[in-house]
């Protein structure tokens, strides 16, 4: 595993801690919170044995709590209801969900179904904006006496062997020929009895924990798909609030995997968005060209005629199911949220799941803690109570949900009715699974066979007023980042960018990027005529290039803490 090149000879100062929780989204910002509830309770049984939190950790990359989070979202309340019992009436919520309905789209058409499959039926679910949630959330544990840490990123794990012990966070003013500037600051060696990774979807610490101990030799690889959204002010009364929509079909073929969603939120704000599979064939798709596509159907321009455009943003989720999770736990490790593919991909769902395997961590943590002991065999009852828990009973059934989909949509939904007859068995136990970007198909494969998927392929112009192109959206997804600081896009040969993926795929990262990172520019000194040159300070931290590269050469690492995108309100 790669990271960036280390400056030579500089000291890290050292900082230990009981837990440090890489990642303040929903499952970090839960695991700490009920970490905090166990301590709190065991200091009131026990006066003379009293425990600190004072060494509890959560690091956090964005500038500010829940700036990085991003998601459709519905909250499905189950794990809020047992982490706070009545946090309706404090945490922000849009909407309680009024209607649910599903569409098939054509290229004109939009057909309602009768009824709404029970998996995609949302009484009793919140429309949220992930990032005020989080936000709300992560002040609830900084109430608690946890420090947070904004502004930081997990740059490597610290290891002794095997076992992890800590983890190390960003350095800061680092120049872009990787040279200390003046203001640099080397980041600390949080030296910690428990680490628990909490990175969100395509997780780099996860990745390289991951690859250093083999970790997933036995499961099916992790799969994804790219939500691309924006938020929209709507003209009053054009959706209700907590109004659900869900589409399948056009822009997308019969090739292709994903969906949209509609959620109406309060003050007529809608958030809709599209899911497009990284398993796609053709690489000239562009899943914002997909979002563009969706938008101008029929059904859904009158929807946001005289509407208006106020946020964007885009984030991979983890597909997989449970066979392409991780072993939760190992010595001195745990992982949790989308980093270990807690998603229910048949109800688009993960956030409640998120937040429950955080809840699990933090009790499997207190436990270590009061035993002290943070071995592999301790840090593995994780497994143990995700196993025992309702999370089992709600994605074992669905374990074989989307690799039901890789021979296309038709057989798809057929073996969607074949799993919920057979209680997720099917045809076998385990379906396989193979990686999304081994799935992308050469060019001269897919040349001549533009018929009907225009609509994904290439970058989309915009109109300015219904859709726009990647720039103008990217705008309004707030990213900043500091200019001069080493890329953090790690491309491990930018040769094959220039000979064989130009000839082969033709460069599909200018395409499935959804901020313009990646260009291919002139360059007439080179065979091609071509050069790959990169935008890093566009990036919203989807994962997708790490994730869809039909060579798997690039690398996301974090780039200094405080930087990307500004997902307020989204
Ligand atoms: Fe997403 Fe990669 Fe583009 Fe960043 S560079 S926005 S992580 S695809």
């Amino acid at each position: 595993m790669i990271f960036r090149t280390p400056i030579p000879d500089i000291d890290h100062p050292e900082m230990e801690a009981d837990v440090v929780i890489v990642g303040g989204g929903a499952a970090g910002m839960a695991c700490a919170l009920r970490l905090s509830q166990l301590i709190d309770a065991h200091n009131a049984a026990h006066p003379d044995a009293q425990l600190s939190k004072e060494n509890i950790y959560v690091l956090e990359k964005a500038r500010e709590i829940g700036q990085h989070s991003l998601s459709g979202a519905l909250l499905d309340p189950r794990s809020m209801n047992e982490l706070l019992p009545g946090w309706q009436s404090e945490a922000p919520i849009e909407a309680e969900v009024s209607s649910d309905s599903i569409y098939y789209l054509t290229r004109t058409g939009a057909f309602k179904a009768p009824i709404t499959p029970p998996p995609m039926q949302d009484h009793g679910n919140y429309v949220i904006s992930l990032n005020r949630f989080t936000k709300w959330l992560g002040g609830k544990v900084e109430e608690t006496g946890i420090t947070v840490f904004s502004g930081f990123a997990g740059s490597e794990l610290l290891y002794d062997g095997d076992r992890v012990v800590g983890v190390r966070t960003d350095d800061k003013g680092v120049d872009k020929n990787n040279q200390p500037k003046a203001n640099f600051e080397p980041g600390y060696d949080l030296k910690s009895k428990v680490t628990i990774l909490a990175e969100g979807s395509r997780g780099s610490l996860t990745k390289a924990l991951t690859a250093k101990l083999n970790l997933c030799a036995d499961r099916n690889p992790m799969t994804y798909g790219v939500g691309v959204k924006e938020l929209w002010e709507l003209p009053a009364g054009r959706i209700k609030p907590g109004e659900v929509i869900y589409t399948m079909g056009y822009p997308l073929t019969t090739r292709e995997y994903g969906g949209a969603w509609i959620y109406g939120g309060k003050d007529n704000t809608v958030s809709l968005g599209f899911v497009t599979g990284l398993d796609y064939p053709d690489p000239r798709t562009d899943p914002q060209h997909v979002l563009q596509s969706f938008k101008q159907h029929p059904f859904v321009a009158k929807l946001l005629d005289g509407g208006k455009m106020v946020r964007y943003g885009a984030k991979t989720m983890p597909y997989g199911g449970w066979w392409s999770m991780p072993p939760l736990g190992g010595d001195g490790w745990m992982i949790v949220g989308d980093s270990a593919g807690f998603l229910n991909s048949q109800r688009l769902k993960g956030i409640h799941l998120a937040i429950k395997s955080g809840m699990l961590a933090a009790e499997t943590a207190f436990e270590a803690w009061l035993a002290g002991d943070a071995s592999a065999k301790q840090l593995r009852k994780l497994q143990q109570k995700v196993d025992a828990s309702w999370i089992k009973d709600e994605l074992y059934p669905v374990r074989n949900f989307h690799q039901g989909f890789e021979h296309g949509w038709l057989s798809g939904m057929l073996n969607t009715g074949l799993l919920m007859a057979t209680g997720g068995h099917g045809l076998r136990n385990r379906y396989p699974a193979h990686p999304g970007h081994e799935r992308m198909l050469p060019l001269w494969d897919v040349m001549g066979h533009a018929n009907n998927r225009e609509q994904l392929l290439g970058w989309a112009k915009g109109d300015g007023k219904l859709t726009f192109d990647k720039l103008t959206d990217l705008y309004h997804s707030g990213t900043r980042h500091e200019e001069d600081q080493p890329a953090h896009l790690i491309i491990h040969d930018t040769n094959i960018c220039a000979t064989r993926c130009a000839k082969e795929f033709g460069n599909p990262c200018q395409f499935f990027c959804p901020a313009n990172v990646y260009e291919m520019e002139d360059a007439p000194d080179t065979a091609s005529g071509k050069r790959i040159h990169l935008n890093p300070s566009n990036c919203v931290h989807c994962k997708t290039c790490d994730i869809m590269d039909p060579y798997a050469i690039i690398t996301w690492v974090p780039p200094e803490g405080g930087g990307g995108p500004s997902y307020d309100g989204m």
